[in-house]
């Protein structure tokens, strides 16, 4: 592959490892050098790289994100970047990845909102003697969804439905004057923040949310709330969107013009000042505005 890629289709995949006479699992931890060049780590220096393959057979990447001036919690793992990217392609499943150095505490707990996640196979390219070994070898002992939730609620890349849907009266213009380049993207935006909010994984506190990103080009970005059992490795809805907003292409943040949030309306959880953080942080002069939401379903009953 000549340029790394956040995300390879099925066939391009399987010819790929064809050619080399390899499977696709084993094609993956080829894949990770590249893939570390597209880490954006300006604190570490320490670019880490987690390349997988879902239930479909596309391969994913994830890279890590760090934002200076902020404190850590604002980071992006890698690992989470990687679910992330699945999540956003409605992926319902990691079979296995390749990660460039061992995984963290936080991202074998992260990794623990996946269905089935013990006998996820991981392999670790700086070892000596890389192996693919099921995630249950690093974290012997779980704790997750099993211990907090009941058999039936959607885990984290199962299909989410949240029945959100905005309140009335808080229709803002987002953009002075609503225009940007002759293009009102105020709607849409609202519209997709409000999508990520409906597929925000939020079993835990019952607050989803949901941030929608745009770019000086017009292009729309969109994350999703992703919560973990163990609380604080869950990942905020603006770092989800700013995983789609560089796995889909995007330059320097300060090219983020507007973003949306998302989120209920009375939450125990609340995204808005810590988002209003680190969007100031990334690009100053970004437009911020909030919109609350309710539970369609509940309303009425
Ligand atoms: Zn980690």
């Amino acid at each position: 592959m000549d340029q790394p890629r956040f995300v390879i289709e099925a066939s391009e995949a399987e010819s790929m490892a064809q050619s080399s006479g390899i499977t696709l699992t084993q094609l993956l931890p080829s894949l990770v050098a590249s893939a570390q060049t597209l880490a954006r780590p300006p604190i570490s220096k320490f670019p880490v790289a987690a390349v997988g393959v879902g239930s479909s057979g596309r391969i994913y990447v994830g890279v890590n994100l760090e934002f200076p001036g902020l404190p850590f919690h604002h980071t992006v793992h890698a690992e989470q970047f990687l679910v992330t990217n699945l999540s956003m392609n409605a992926e319902t499943h990691l079979e296995s990845f390749a990660v460039s150095a061992a995984p963290c505490g936080h991202c074998r707990q992260f990794l623990q909102e996946i269905r089935g996640a013990p006998d996820i196979k991981l392999l670790i390219t700086s070892e000596k003697d890389p192996q693919f070994t099921p995630l249950s070898h690093f974290l012997t002992q779980r704790f997750g969804p099993h211990n907090l939730l009941h058999k039936g609620v959607p885990l984290l890349l199962e299909p989410h439905h949240n029945a959100l849907s905005l309140l009335l009266n808080n229709d803002l213009p987002i953009i002075p004057n609503g225009i940007s380049n002759g293009y009102s993207p105020n709607a849409e935006l609202k519209f997709a923040a409000l999508e990520a909010a409906n597929n925000s994984h939020s079993p835990y506190s019952g607050s989803p949310s949901g941030v929608a990103l745009l770019d000086s080009q017009g292009n729309i970005f969109k994350g999703s709330y992703m919560e973990s059992a163990a609380y604080n490795p869950s990942l905020g809805p603006l770092q989800a969107a700013l995983v789609a907003y560089v796995a889909g292409g995007g330059g320097d943040y300060d090219k983020v013009v507007a973003a949306v949030l998302v989120e209920k309306d009375g939450a125990v959880i609340r995204q808005e000042h810590t988002a209003r953080l680190l969007l100031h942080s990334i690009s100053p002069h970004c437009h911020f505005k909030v919109f609350l939401c309710y539970l369609l379903e509940k309303k009425f009953i």
